[in-house]
């Protein structure tokens, strides 16, 4: 019986598992481990914990890791000169530039300058524009996890209407397209809300599934869920609690205690997207490594 609880965590230590091996293969047959490099500028304390994650999720499977800094006063020609090293240096099969970046950098004009077959965020408009085809290309890793948890917690998702809170580039936009293309695992009926959206709540009730992407904490409550729906909570927020060592905890954009009671599946944060997105970056710095997305 499938649980109740959608467990992030173990299903991406099983991803990692998989592509570990990928990895210690590669190695065995003379071939370099995959490279992955994380851009930082400035010192965004956020910015730093989750490219530590990263560092130390590529650690655990034997990927390689490198951190790239620049202060927070460098200039946007000097991030431009940054990317357009890394996408010269053979030894880097893909990178991120980890956002967000400060305000006097123009964020398009750097993604626009990574070389697609580097783009390892899928940010780049030509995986977007190339995942919306339905062609090869590197998925965005947040909507791209959310994929691989659906699927391998075999909740079916063909002709289920899923609705999407929130249309951001990196999560709700590229979610509603993947649900909706005509694919396995996917083949969903979807609709995407905003802060435009009128009469919010008559639409979530009519979800089978219901996605929160929308970076408001406890916002999806219970009275907005419909029995036996499956809930995929995306929100991450940091709610100060004196009981913890760190004086904080993490909650996500649903109300957890009160939907948990109503749903059949539910993602809980911590442990739910959160570990899918960082081994979705694994997935795609392996794929680069391989030259399985874009061909040489
Ligand atoms: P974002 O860029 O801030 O976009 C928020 C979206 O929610 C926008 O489309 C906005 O509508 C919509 N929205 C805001 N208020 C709304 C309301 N009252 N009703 C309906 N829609 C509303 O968000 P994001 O970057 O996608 O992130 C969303 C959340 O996910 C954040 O908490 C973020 O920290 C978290 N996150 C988690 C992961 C992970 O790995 N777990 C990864 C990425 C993000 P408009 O377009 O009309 O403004």
């Amino acid at each position: 019986m499938k649980s109740k609880v959608i467990d992030g965590k173990a299903i991406a230590a099983k991803i990692k598992k998989e592509i570990a091996a990928e990895v210690a293969a590669m190695i065995d047959n003379d071939v370099k481990a995959p490279h992955l490099v994380a851009v930082i500028v400035g010192d965004d304390a956020a910015s730093q914990t989750y490219v530590t994650s990263k560092e130390n999720a590529c650690r655990s499977v034997g990927i390689t890791s490198s951190v790239y800094r620049l202060e927070s006063a460098a200039t946007e020609k000097e991030l431009l000169e940054m990317v357009q090293f890394l996408n010269h240096d053979p030894d880097v099969d893909g990178f991120i530039v980890q956002l967000p970046l400060p305000d006097h950098i123009d964020t398009d004009k750097i993604i626009q300058a990574i070389d697609p077959k580097k783009d390892v965020d899928g940010f780049h408009p030509e995986n977007a524009g190339r995942m919306m085809l339905g062609l090869p290309s590197y998925h965005a890793a947040t909507p791209f996890g959310i994929m691989e948890l659906l699927r391998r917690s075999k909740i079916e998702v063909t002709g289920k209407h899923v609705v999407v809170l929130g249309r951001s580039n990196i999560v709700g936009t590229p979610l509603s397209v993947m649900l909706s293309r005509k694919a396995a695992g996917a083949d969903a009926t979807v609709t995407l809300c905003h802060s435009r959206t009128a009469n919010l709540k008559a639409i979530t009730l009519q979800a089978d599934i219901l996605v929160a992407a929308i970076g408001k904490c406890g916002f999806v409550t219970a009275d907005m869920v419909k029995p036996g729906a499956v809930v995929v909570d995306v929100g991450i927020h940091r709610v100060e609690d004196a009981s913890k060592e760190k004086g904080y905890h993490l909650a996500g954009d649903v109300d957890y205690k009160q939907v948990f009671e109503k749903v059949a599946h539910i993602t809980p944060v911590p442990g739910g997207v959160g570990p899918m997105t960082i081994v979705s970056l694994l997935q795609n710095t392996l794929a680069a490594a391989k030259h399985s997305i874009y061909q040489e």
